[in-house]
């Protein structure tokens, strides 16, 4: 696997497209379009398809591999719209189904590894040599719904990282936090988390964001349209596009302090919530019931707040994620 994406951007004329299937050990093949503009500049990268069942961003890709003119470009856009093939076609929950690892779990890869470590050191090695900047779509899976925003890395790393591990530079923290700034996204939230795909490009020197909207298998167009529309505000804001004008200024303010709360047993969930609603401290967000109707467990805002996702189906497992919430920073 000699080959990187960034080897073969450069042996491309200038203003042209390329489809191309890179081989990955023993699993699908990872499928690339890569633009190279007319005139040189920053490379974006934007995948989509890490969760299999995340349709918005996998339909936007698809939609970009074919509305991208090079011609208009300066700098290149590197699209890979099925992070997760075999999770995609398989229609599996937030897995690659060889291994029902999470690929956003699984980063760094290992080449040595199973199915999603293979795949998490594949997408390493032939991109991230090539990336300037990272742009990872996501939605709720099939069993969530999510509010629009956006994740950035924070500088640093959490108080419990150990010493020897890498840091997010505060150089590639302010590239992500410039460029969410310009994007027509409602809210923002910074995070630590260190085993996804965007998180590891940030520790890696990629300054990145992963976007977050809608779930449940849905693909409303207008949801599609935004997405598309976001990727054409971060390569105007990387200078790789002109604007277009179309994005009116979003007001988007930061949200903090995320709780993503967990069943502690199976049962029956009853969420009081929808994704984006606002609550006071000590409201119930939703209660989990066993079969003959005991309540088990309630869900107790601890701050003000506002709901990021919720589990939207009835019947879930102990760790399942019940709902998500943050706080407004002032
Ligand atoms: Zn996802």
């Amino acid at each position: 696997m000699q080959t990187t994406v960034q080897a073969l951007l450069a042996a491309m004329p200038p203003g042209s497209t390329q489809h191309i299937s890179l081989p990955v050990y023993n699993d699908a093949p990872l499928d690339l379009t890569l633009v190279r503009g007319a005139r040189g500049g920053q490379t974006l990268v934007v995948s989509a398809g890490v969760h299999g069942c995340e349709y918005i961003g996998v339909e936007a890709l698809r939609r970009l591999r074919s509305a991208l003119d090079p011609a208009q470009l300066s700098g290149n856009v590197v699209l890979l719209p099925l992070a997760n093939p075999e999770g995609f076609y398989a229609q599996a929950k937030q897995v690659v189904p060889a291994d029902q690892v999470n690929l956003n779990r699984a980063f760094p890869g290992d080449a040595a590894g199973s199915a999603a470590y293979r795949r998490a050191y594949a997408i390493e090695r032939y991109l991230f040599s090539a990336a300037d900047f990272w742009l990872d779509l996501h939605s709720g899976d099939m069993h969530e719904m999510v509010m629009p925003y956006a994740y950035f890395p924070l500088a640093g790393a959490a108080p419990e990282t150990p010493a020897d591990q890498p840091r997010v530079t505060p150089e590639t923290a302010l590239k992500a936090c410039s460029a969410v700034k310009a994007l027509s996204v409602p809210y923002r939230l910074g995070s630590y988390a260190r085993t996804g795909l965007y998180n590891w490009a940030a520790l890696r020197g990629i300054p990145s964001l992963l976007l977050e909207r809608s779930g449940r298998c849905l693909r409303p167009e207008e949801d599609i349209a935004i997405y598309m529309r976001q990727v054409g505000e971060l390569m105007a804001h990387l200078g790789i596009a002109e604007p277009t004008g179309a994005s009116a200024a979003t007001p988007q303010q930061e949200l903090t302090d995320a709780i993503y709360t967990e069943a502690q047993q199976p049962g029956f969930w009853y969420p009081y919530i929808k994704e984006g609603q606002t609550f006071a401290a000590g409201a119930c967000l939703g209660r989990l019931e066993d079969l003959s109707g005991n309540c088990v467990q309630q869900v107790r805002a601890a701050f003000d707040g506002l709901v990021l996702y919720y589990t939207a189906v009835l019947g879930v497992a102990e760790g399942d994620g019940l709902v998500a919430y943050a706080r407004l920073a002032h």
